[in-house]
């Protein structure tokens, strides 16, 4: 049986601000019937069956609504919950805001509603990120992912993994606490049992960068020593001018992002000269350090050189900071050298005359897409592989122990650290900090 917790009854409109042909406002906990009983035309209503009326205060009408009444634990987060769905003004939602909190609910805090279906045990916790994951999708393609979770795969499998670690440390303890009646279970079958385990951990964690990337999207910088046309060629991938661009070297100094709207989030950046020189003005120092770190952390680095200028000294040492990273070379400024120019240039453009960016696009697409499938069995993030690779890092331990024939006690004590790990994962076991962490990305009123 689900024994739901005791909360006060919170609100909060849960549409956002702004003009629309509808807002919501919700309400959850004990007080929510007693609540709209105060503020509605309509009496007595009944679970599951939506009325429509309007909203009062004493005689003064504030709008005509629906609402939609939910008894527990027949809701999302479990409690009794009322949903007004009123005209979407800023002003009507925030009216009847004001006076469902006049009849004593208080503002929900972020992701308040959805902590409390989690409390409640409506969802577990992978499903609760998977709610923030698929509000805050930046692309359709993780948008649907996300829904995948909220359905609880991960969450299953999961579980499904926790079910065969603890078959066999049942076994294990059942050995050690009842030595007369039971046997210990056989090595190779422990061995194999954690093979097991190990290799569908390891198939999860396989879909870890791309599912980093697919939530964050592609970062793509683009480097190279000044006046080559780095801020030309941002502009033109923008198709915005959004980057100062000048002949005197050095002019980009800070670092510029922006996101390009192609069907993968792609955060473009655009860094400062990257010079080794110690002339350079302190800023423009500082400028050089943000596009070394640009560059380290980017995805997919674009060297570019001036091919009238033809490769430098210069351009080699920055090509060689970024050579071991995927990257496109680019030879830009193809317009001033109208007699052609050797085939091993790399991909030849000029942002002035546009020549060569419609290539450079297909190519840069080709490898973005490669970043990230289309389809893949499981997204997770951050907190969600930390558990799993340190749950991973135990059985390990375990399938050593394991192979050596060491005392199933001592194996014991490494597999109730990895089964911990996956109860974290699911908010089995979790601490208020994590849980607290995890809502507070939430926004008001989910
Ligand atoms: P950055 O310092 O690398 O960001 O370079 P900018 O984009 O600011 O460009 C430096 C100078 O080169 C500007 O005067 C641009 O107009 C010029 N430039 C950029 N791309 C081209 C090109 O394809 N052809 C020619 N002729 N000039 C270009």
């Amino acid at each position: 049986m689900n024994i739901l917790q005791e909360f006060d009854t919170i609100t909060a409109i849960a549409t956002p601000i702004g003009t629309g042909g509808v807002g919501v406002i919700r309400i959850s906990g004990d007080k929510s019937f007693d609540i709209i009983e105060n503020i509605f035309t309509k009496k007595n209503l009944a679970p599951g069956r939506i009325a429509h009326g309007w909203i009062v205060d004493g005689n003064k009408k504030i709008d005509e609504v629906i609402v939609l009444p939910f008894k527990a634990p027949n809701s999302y987060t479990g409690e009794d919950v009322i949903e007004i769905h009123c005209h979407g003004g800023i002003n009507v939602v925030r009216n009847i805001l004001d006076l469902v909190l006049k009849n004593g609910a208080r503002t929900a805090e972020r992701g308040e509603f959805t902590k409390r279906a989690f409390l409640n045990k409506k969802m577990d916790l992978s499903q609760a990120e998977a709610v923030a994951d698929l509000i805050h999708a930046k692309t359709r393609n993780f948008a649907k992912q996300s829904a995948k979770n909220l359905s609880g795969v991960l969450g299953e499998k999961i579980k499904e993994i926790r079910t065969d670690i603890f078959n066999v440390l049942s076994k294990i303890i059942a050995g050690i606490d009842f030595p007369e009646d039971v046997v210990e279970p056989e090595y190779p079958y422990i061995i194999s049992e954690f093979e097991k385990s190990i290799n569908k951990i390891e198939k999860i964690l396989a879909g870890a960068k791309s599912s980093d990337i697919l939530r964050q999207g592609v970062k793509i910088a683009i480097v190279g020593r000044p006046n080559v046309g780095k801020s030309s060629l941002f502009n033109t991938l923008l198709n915005v001018e959004r980057a100062i661009v000048t002949d005197i070297a050095g002019t980009t100094r800070d670092v510029l992002k922006e996101n390009l709207d192609w069907d993968i989030a792609i955060t473009l950046i655009d860094t400062a000269g990257i010079r080794e020189s110690k002339e350079v003005g302190k800023v423009e120092e500082i400028g050089i350090e943000y596009s070394k770190q640009s560059a380290e952390e980017a995805d997919l680095v674009l060297f570019m050189y001036d091919i009238a200028a033809g490769m430098t000294d210069e351009d080699k040492t920055i090509h060689d900071l970024i050579k071991d990273k995927k990257h496109l070379v680019i030879a830009n400024k193809i317009d001033l050298l109208p007699q052609g120019v050797p085939s091993d240039s790399g991909i030849l453009i000029s942002t002035k005359t546009g020549a060569g960016i419609e290539e450079l696009k297909n190519k840069i697409k080709e490898i973005v897409y490669n970043f990230s499938p289309d389809e893949m069995e499981f997204v997770t993030n951050k907190r969600q592989q930390d558990c799993l690779e340190k749950c991973r890092e135990n059985l390990i331990l375990t399938l050593n122990a394991a192979k050596n024939g060491e005392l199933q006690d001592l194996i014991s004590i490494d597999l109730k650290s990895a089964l911990l790990y996956l109860d974290e994962i699911t908010g089995e076991v979790i601490t208020d900090e994590i849980l607290n962490n995890i809502f507070d990305h939430f926004c008001i009123g989910k």
